[in-house]
């Protein structure tokens, strides 16, 4: 919509909505405006500073009215951090946006009437969630060592010593390296001149069994004073991992592919329900380890497993959707485009004594079409759960073709969901359960799990 707007106007808008980045967008006479540090349900005197075509850009004035959802954050650079875009939103107004955006995104891009959306499933206490933490070092303006996390949109660091949405354990380890890596002048990586030592610290938590794995990602491959760190780190209580991970490249890419251990095992090991996994500091791993086992509850539940089924898991990572799943079907097959996730997964369904998991490495849209097209593997039911980018179209035909009851979609990126399950609800499926699920509180993104059903062909919609 055009706009007779022009920079530097002034104008009182409601904010409505909340944008990718966390910002507010309100409307002034129909034309969209992003104006950051603003909250759903604000009125605010905002300023004009960019327009296009469609929308344009604002700053925030005054608040004339602020909205009854503002919160005072818990963490204190909440606002400048990159991790937390809505700690400043109640978080009950959080979960209701995460679930309107899902509904919006169904019936905007993806064309339905009727969703059948079930009530999403928030955390009780949205707080030291995350199991896995990567923090970049480098310096402060001072030239001081800088530890913690980006700021929105830039790769500045913002200095953090208690992260609220961290493991607990974190600021224990955080504060025997910094020490350590003053002591012995260890140079914090810089991007610009690619030069440096250190880049990030990664830290990962088994939320059930407790262990810890430090992992330190280095534009080398070793550390001074080596000893003298697994000594002090092995005192931390959990401590399984001791490692380095290799990353020369000029990339902003955090991890290279070499590890060289420095002490314990190579992996942490955690369980979802009754099932174990070991998870290298490589691994893709869900990060919320409590939400995730709501999460593959209700895959298994839409899945409706008698134990007769075979299943096809794609984009199965290191196996853990699948594993979840061998223990109510006949026969499931994974299949992932990472070697090193499949190897994991292999050695997962190992160390749990499942016979009836196999997996394939490869793109989806590829090992599918062959393993139904050449050796007739059928499937009862298929599970999804894609990157961001969503299903290639080319899968999407093969499902249709192999007709599976149900098709189990696990999204994180609801536009990608509604175009994928516009395809398939265009032609053989009915949209039967949406439920959206909170892995990431605090943040923007969004999960959601959708059950598909096959119509018979005299019972389309
Ligand atoms: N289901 C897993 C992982 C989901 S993340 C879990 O819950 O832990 C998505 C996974 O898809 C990643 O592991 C990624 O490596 C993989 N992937 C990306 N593109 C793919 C493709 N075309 N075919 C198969 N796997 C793919």
């Amino acid at each position: 919509m055009q706009t007779r707007l022009k920079k530097n106007d002034q104008v009182e808008i409601l904010i409505e909505d909340i944008g990718s980045e966390g910002e507010g967008i309100g409307r002034h006479e129909g034309y969209t405006l992003f104006v950051k540090d603003t909250v759903m349900g604000d009125r605010a005197l905002v300023q004009v500073m960019k327009t296009g075509k469609t929308y344009g850009y604002a700053r925030l004035i005054k608040l004339t009215e602020a909205s009854v959802f503002r919160v005072e954050p818990r963490c204190g650079v909440a606002a400048k951090c990159g991790g937390c875009q809505l700690m400043h939103v109640d978080y009950q107004k959080q979960l209701e946006y995460k679930e309107n955006k899902v509904r919006n995104c169904l019936s905007r891009i993806g064309g339905f009437t009727q969703i059948p959306m079930e009530p999403i499933s928030g955390m009780e206490e949205p707080y030291y969630y995350r199991n896995k933490s990567q923090y970049p070092v480098g310096r402060n303006k001072d030239g001081s060592l800088a530890i913690g996390f980006y700021a929105g949109r830039t790769h500045s660091i913002i200095d953090t010593r208690h992260c609220h949405i961290g493991a607990r354990v974190n600021e224990e380890i955080l504060a025997y390296l910094r020490p350590f890596i003053q002591d012995n002048q260890i140079e914090p990586y810089d991007e610009a001149e690619h030069r440096g030592l250190l880049r990030h610290i990664l830290i990962r938590v088994g939320y059930s069994s407790g262990e810890v794995m430090v992992c330190l990602v280095v534009n080398g491959t070793d550390i001074p004073n080596k000893e003298e760190l697994v000594r002090g780190l092995r005192k931390i209580p959990g401590m399984k991992s001791i490692c380095l991970n290799v990353n020369k490249e000029k990339t902003n890419v955090i991890l290279g592919s070499r590890i060289i251990p420095l002490w314990g095992e190579p992996y942490i090991t955690d369980s979802i329900g009754d099932v174990k996994y070991q998870i290298s500091p490589l691994s893709f791993y869900q990060v919320n380890p409590v939400q995730t086992k709501k999460l593959y509850d209700i895959a298994l539940e839409y899945a409706d497993l008698s134990g007769d089924e075979i299943v096809w898991d794609l984009y199965c990572g290191i196996g853990t959707i699948s594993l979840f799943l061998a223990q109510r079907a006949k026969q499931v097959y994974g299949v992932e485009i990472i070697p090193q996730a499949i190897l994991d997964a292999k050695k997962n369904a190992q160390i749990n004594g499942i016979q009836n998991a196999e997996f394939f490495v490869g793109a989806a849209e590829e090992v599918l079409p062959k393993k139904y097209a050449g050796e007739k593997i059928k499937a009862d039911v298929i599970v999804v759960d894609p990157p961001r980018k969503g299903c290639d179209q080319s899968l999407l035909e093969t499902i249709l073709a192999m007709a599976p009851e149900r098709v189990v979609y696990v999204s994180c990126d609801p536009a990608t969901l509604a175009r994928d399950l516009k395809v398939l609800c265009g032609r053989d499926y009915r949209l039967e359960r949406v439920r959206v699920v909170d892995q990431f509180c605090h943040s923007i993104h969004v999960e959601t799990v959708v059950l598909l059903s096959r119509q018979k062909p005299n019972n389309r919609i």
